[in-house]
Parts: C-alpha cells; structure tokens; sequence
C-alpha cells in the first residue's frame, strides 16, 4: 500500500485556484520529487498534504486513511511533517532548542532527548554549534538544523520544500548527501519539491512534473530526464523563474542534470 495517496485535489487561496485534479503517490520508504517552474503550485500542494492550508475537494490519504482538512499539528503527530521553504528557524532560540522545538507534538521526554543527540551525531555541525542561536549559522547550517528539526517529528513522510534554495554549491552537495543518508538509515519516506532538478534526479526514484497547478508527466527519473518536452518546459519556464527569484533576492537556483544553458545548479551563495 502505498503511504500517501493524492487523489484528485484542488487547493485555493480564496477565489483563485492553485491545484486542479492534482493526484499522486509516495510508497513507504520512497523518495518522489514534484518538479516544475516557479509558482506551479508545488508549495501550495505541500501545505494541503501538511494541513496548513484545506484543500478545496479531493483526497489525501495515509496508509488508506482520508487526512485531508486535518489541522497541521494533527497531522504531525500522525506523522506528516514540513521542512518549509526559507528554513524558518528560530533565529534567538539555540540550535538545541530549535530541535526540541520539533519535537512539540511528542510525548516521550527521554525519547525526545536521545533523538536531539541522535540528530547532532547525524549532523555534526549542530554538535559543534549546540549552543549558538540559529540566527549565528550560515544558510547552509541552518537548512542542516530545519531538516534535523523536522526529523524530531519522527516524520514517517517528510516534506521538503526547496531544500537547495540559496545554498552554496559546496552545501547543495551535502544537502543531497543528507537526503540520501535519511531514507537509508531512517526509512523515512520524502517528498521533495525542487528547483534545482539536478539534485532532485540523484536522490529521487520518481518524478511529477507541475505546470499551472498541474501534474502534467510523471514516471521514474530516467524517463523524465530524457524527455525533451519535459526538459524544454522545465528549462524555459525555469530561466523566467530564475530571474524573477533573483530579483526578489531569493537566490533561487534552477539546474538541470548534465549541464545546458541553466548548468548542474545556480545556487547563490551560502
Ligand atoms: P515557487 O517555486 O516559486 O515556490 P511553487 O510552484 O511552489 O513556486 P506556489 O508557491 O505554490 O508555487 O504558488 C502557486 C501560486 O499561488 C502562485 O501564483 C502564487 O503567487 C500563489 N500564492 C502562493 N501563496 C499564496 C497566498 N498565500 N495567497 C495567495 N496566492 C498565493
């Protein structure tokens, strides 16, 4: 079975849609990339499966279970978790502290206490930095610290929205190597929003393709990297978006695997 099924949703910021007959599936234990150019709706798709934002109709089931409209803290605890866009980590608050944040919706003080060590031996500058506010961490670091937060969910589905954005060439690397690393030692099955496909292609098995608010392709890696139609809509629509993001200072990146115009990735730095 799979874990989560997208069946059919629509999503809306008051009269004007975003997501229309939106459907798919992440089976446990997968890693699946939603791609598409900027404002595709790929942000707003993860704030329905998350619960931050009610779908308009359609269906999101866990393990066969409608979750859909249920609020977000709810759906933490049932194991559905975001690493949003933009990090959003508490700037006064320490690295440690920021950890026990993610934690909120659990019980389990002692379990809690071992996966903050757990996290800062799996990532090792938040050992070294423990005691730093997050606002003294580089881009880098701190992207490394909302991952780990969002881990101490104990996520069963992670949502990782733009994990890349902003980040050093250097640290788009170990973001992909941090990914990868999740799902081997914790099974942790991820969705992933990117714009930078070049990441996205190494660590994911399948792909959508969004446009509009749509999926329109989907299919294993392999074949949408060797889909020209995919490659020429992604690629194009990707250069406009890339300006767009650079003017509004967001340093967003826009790559595609083996090079092009857009290069393996355009990363502003860290
Ligand atoms: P990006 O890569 O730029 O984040 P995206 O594919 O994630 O793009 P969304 O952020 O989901 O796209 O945005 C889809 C559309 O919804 C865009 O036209 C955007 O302007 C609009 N939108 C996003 N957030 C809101 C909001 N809070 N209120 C109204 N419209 C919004």
């Amino acid at each position: 079975m799979n874990l989560l099924e997208v069946d059919c949703v629509e999503t809306a910021y008051g009269a004007i849609t975003v997501n229309r007959d939106v459907s798919l599936v992440a089976a446990e234990g997968e890693v699946v990339t939603i791609l598409g150019p900027n404002g595709a709706g790929k942000t707003t798709l993860l704030r329905a499966i998350c619960g931050l934002l009610r779908p308009r109709r359609g269906h999101i089931r866990l393990e066969g279970a409608d979750v859909a409209g249920l609020p977000a803290d709810r759906l933490a605890r049932l194991g559905i978790v975001m690493v949003p866009e933009g990090r959003r980590i508490f700037a006064a608050m320490t690295v440690r502290e920021n950890l026990r944040l993610g934690a909120y919706a659990r019980a389990d003080r002692s379990g809690v206490d071992a996966d903050i060590a757990l996290m800062q031996s799996f990532f090792r500058i938040l050992d070294q930095k423990g005691e730093a506010k997050g606002g003294a961490l580089s881009g880098g670091q701190q992207q490394m610290l909302a991952i780990a937060r969002g881990l101490m969910a104990r996520p069963r589905l992670l949502l990782l929205d733009e994990p890349s954005l902003g980040l050093s060439p250097l640290m788009v690397k170990e973001v992909r190597g941090v990914i990868g690393e999740i799902r081997r030692r914790f099974g942790t099955t991820i969705l992933l929003v990117e714009q930078n496909a070049g990441l996205a292609m190494a660590v994911a098995e399948r792909a959508y393709l969004m446009n509009n608010g749509r999926i329109v392709q989907s299919g294993p890696i392999e074949a949408l990297r060797d889909s020209a139609s995919v490659r020429d809509l992604y690629l194009g629509a990707g250069r406009a978006g890339a300006g767009a993001g650079a003017g509004a200072g967001t340093g967003a990146g826009v790559g595609w695997p083996g090079g092009g115009a857009a290069g393996a990735a355009s990363p502003s730095a860290s």
